[in-house]
């Protein structure tokens, strides 16, 4: 059995990538569709402000519809590829009418909605399921970054910030812990494990440059746990495999720049793993 997992498009799904998807049973989905790199530019350059209000809303309503259209676009390329296709939303995705910083006000239909209205793509937000006889955990969508919970990290000087950062990492972490079980055999996220692929090392102005911001309840998970395989996406400046006692945590690359991963598990449960480059 094959399964492609791929993800991190930003508005571009590479040719190559979807004839690699014709060999696949089912495909896992790791998130972030659309993107607008114009919007990408100011949200980095004001990062923690009200940006909207800073370019203004007519200037920020043109930029988010543009990165809005363009992951709908590859939503509506997956769905054609006519495989099931699972799907854990990214920190990009429109997944909340509620946050001002996304929507600018506009009321667009989110990304869930979609997923759940087309014919073979299926949303997974959180829990265990088995798919193929393989035991899968979801933990997907936004999770509070390592550097945001570390006092001496990116909100120290915004000690309400990182109060509520904290806070939401404590509950995060309990949540994940909740799903302990020892015959998960794939952890399935967007952000990588704290400590692993997630140094930032972004080629361009981000605050976040040099900083960690994996999750530390997967890490904790894993070593609790010990799942056969881990995904994760999110850090388009790496792809490749790194191992934490038993588990193998692998780090997909982007889409974006025609990298996904080839998982192939045969009768007996062994498991092969292919990185397309
Ligand atoms: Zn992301």
């Amino acid at each position: 059995m094959k399964i492609l997992v791929i993800g991190d498009f930003h508005g571009k799904f590479p040719k190559k990538l979807k004839e690699k998807a014709k060999e696949a049973d089912f495909i896992l989905c790791t998130g972030d569709f659309g993107g607008s790199k114009k919007l990408l530019k100011i949200i980095f350059k004001y990062l923690g402000e009200k940006w909207w209000e800073i370019v203004g809303l007519k200037k920020a309503r043109e930029y988010i519809l543009e990165d809005y259209n363009s992951g709908v676009k590859i939503l509506k390329q997956l769905d054609k590829l006519n495989k099931p296709i699972y799907i854990v939303a990214g920190n990009w995705d429109f997944i909340t009418k509620s946050k001002l910083e996304r929507t600018a006000g506009l009321n667009l239909v989110n990304y869930p909605t979609i997923i759940r209205n087309s014919k073979n793509l299926k949303y997974w937000k959180r829990g265990i399921r088995k798919v193929y006889g393989i035991n899968i955990l979801a933990f997907g969508n936004q999770v509070t970054a390592g550097d945001y919970v570390d006092k001496k990290g990116f909100y120290k000087n915004k000690p309400k910030k990182l109060l509520k950062h904290i806070k939401d990492n404590k509950k995060e972490i309990e949540q994940i812990m909740k799903h302990g079980r020892k015959d998960v055999d794939i952890l399935f996220a967007h952000y990588p494990p704290y400590g692993y692929f997630d140094v930032v090392r972004y080629k361009g102005e981000n605050p976040m440059n040099g900083k960690h911001v994996g999750f530390k309840g997967y890490t904790k998970y894993i070593k609790k746990y010990q799942p056969r395989l881990f995904i994760s996406g999110h850090m388009h400046e790496y792809q490749g495999l790194k191992k934490l006692g038993k588990t193998d945590m692998i780090a997909t690359g982007a889409a974006l720049n025609g990298q996904a991963v080839i998982i192939e598990i045969d009768d007996k449960k062994k498991i092969k793993i292919k990185f397309i480059k």
